[in-house]
């Protein structure tokens, strides 16, 4: 039978050791057929047509010199065994190429036909080996996924049916229960809801480990997500006699984050802190700026625990981590709560870390990324050179019949944003990434390089196709405001950057005072007591 031909392709400038590869290589395999190219861009545009069964690659080219050279070939062919065609000079190089991913090194000058014909054979072999062993533990994983994402949804279904059924038998509703029959459910009741959380992370921790963990970043107020996770984990803390106390700077600016990630992650953090410090201790939820990091918050949760050693520090926020000294009777969880803490804030561009030493409580802070309205305008409120003449910041509200809302109103609201997308100039007008309340009413607000007189044509055209909208026509209401934005403060003889700036400041005063009307009781921003 026929060997199948090797195809090389040599990436070499200089001719006479050009020659010299491609005859060696012709006497060592008959069925060889050698490409020849001097350039790396020409070696680059050739592995975009073609792949060969290997690279044959002198470091040193026209255009590309050393590391550069094998770490883009290897950029553009991660599945071609490269061999380094090395000078006496950079054989040091070629060594690191190695350690790096490239399969073998020859010395020019230096070469025999069967020195270049073993060296080839085991970088095609190692190479096609690699890539099995990477294909296996690839399939491995995904397998584990999909079986622990199958049987964690599989155990969602009986276990909730199981909450509704002692819920039931615990609000009275199937006859009277004896007062130590109802403290016998309220405990099934309990770990109900632990193996649900267990499940819940299990399935996110999933998630994490195949990139399909997603964030929503909106322009979100982190002291109101502090104030619902102070909330949420008050009657927790109150159980366990611990203090939680909220400290916020009220000039904290927007962030640009998931709300429900963010929740989350607080909610974790305060939970282990609770978990983890005694009676009479306390947990502080704060949020602050820091001078050598304008732009990002810094929040933290502190408590007055057990603290942390120094080498669990380093695996706490590794999956599955538990320390086993901090394990008891009482804990829940399965040591995956920071892990995915750490995986949504990397999702949101912040950093998460932890300060403790043992006895004397932890230190969990998050950072996460300031919400810059001044870089979202700039590209719409300028042009030419010079900021446009006139703004309208238009302000559409959806609001539900009923609360909670009927049917998928996040659907419902979704289709609406987008239809607002399309109705607005790209270049000269800015649908604002969505603000964020925690009621159901959903308030968009749009910027547009106009006047008053021209909004007025943008609005009909929007109120137009939204009320197109069944569903919006028969679950919620619509309101659309336009208000111009006093240009006032702008000084032109300042610096473009600092105009977009007052521009953006402005726009901003006017959204907050909009939702600070919004936030009337019944409309959905909760406060904690
Ligand atoms: P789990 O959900 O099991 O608590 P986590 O990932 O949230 O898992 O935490 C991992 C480990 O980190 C815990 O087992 C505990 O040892 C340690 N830890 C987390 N938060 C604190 C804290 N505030 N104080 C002391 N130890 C903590």
């Amino acid at each position: 039978m026929d060997r199948p031909e090797t195809h090389v392709l040599l990436i070499e400038d200089n001719p006479g050791d050009a020659d010299l590869v491609r005859l060696r290589l012709v006497e060592s395999q008959p069925q060889v057929r050698v490409d020849c190219v001097p350039r790396l861009s020409d070696a680059l545009e050739s592995l975009g047509k073609e792949t060969p069964s290997l690279v044959l690659l002198d470091l040193n080219l026209p255009d590309s010199r050393g590391a550069e050279t094998f770490r883009k070939i290897m950029e553009k062919a991660p599945n071609v065994p490269v061999v380094i065609l090395s000078g006496q000079d950079d054989e040091a190089l070629a060594v690191k190429a190695v350690h790096l991913g490239v399969q073998d090194y020859l010395v020019k000058g230096d070469i025999s036909s069967k020195q270049l014909e073993r060296a080839m054979r085991y970088a095609v072999e190692r190479q096609a080996l690699l890539r099995s062993l990477e294909i296996a533990s690839k399939q491995q994983l995904e397998f584990k996924n999909q079986f622990l994402s199958h049987v964690s949804h599989e155990l969602r279904t009986p276990l909730t049916c199981i909450h509704q059924y002692v819920t039931l038998l615990v609000d009275g509703l199937a006859g009277p229960v004896a007062p130590e029959q109802s403290d016998h459910l309220r405990t099934v009741l309990k770990s109900v809801n632990q193996l649900h959380a267990m499940i819940r992370d299990l399935l996110e921790a999933t998630r994490a480990e195949s990139g399909t963990l997603r964030v929503e970043p909106r322009c979100v107020s982190i002291g109101e997500l502090m104030q619902q996770a102070v909330a949420m984990m008050r009657p927790t803390a109150q159980g366990r006699q611990i203090g939680l106390e909220i400290g916020l700077d009220s000039r904290i600016p927007l962030v640009y984050a998931d709300p429900d990630r963010i929740l989350e992650v607080l909610i974790n953090l305060t939970d282990n802190g609770i978990k983890f410090t005694p009676a009479d201790g306390s947990v502080m939820v704060q949020a602050c700026m820091t001078e050598a990091d304008a732009n990002s918050v810094y929040v933290s949760v502190t408590d007055t625990g057990r603290g942390i050693g120094r080498e669990a520090q380093s695996l706490i926020f590794e999956r599955l981590y538990q320390d086993p000294d901090s394990v008891d009777s009482n804990r829940s969880g399965l040591g995956l709560g920071l892990f995915i803490c750490k995986e949504l804030i990397r999702l949101h561009g912040g950093r998460i870390w932890v300060t403790s030493e043992p006895g004397e409580g932890s230190i969990f802070t998050f950072t996460l990324p300031l919400y810059s309205l001044a870089k979202l305008l700039a590209p719409v409120v300028v042009y030419e050179g010079r900021l446009r003449a006139a703004f309208v910041l238009v302000r559409v509200e959806l609001a539900p019949l009923t609360n909670p809302p009927r049917g998928n109103w996040r659907e419902t609201w979704q289709q609406c944003l987008e239809i607002l997308r399309r109705c607005v100039y790209l270049d000269k007008d800015l649908v604002l990434p969505p603000m964020w309340a925690s009621g159901s009413t959903e308030t968009f607000y749009v910027l547009a390089s106009t006047d008053m007189e021209r909004a007025g044509i943008m609005t009909t055209r929007m109120r137009e196709q939204l009320e197109r909208i069944v569903e919006l026509k028969n679950k919620g209401t619509l309101t659309i405001t336009t208000a111009p934005v006093e240009l006032e403060s702008v000084d032109p003889s300042q610096s473009l950057e600092k105009q977009v700036e007052a521009v953006a400041g402005r726009v901003n005063e006017m959204i907050m005072k909009s939702m600070d009307k919004q936030k009337k009781p019944g409309n959905g921003v909760k406060h904690s007591s």
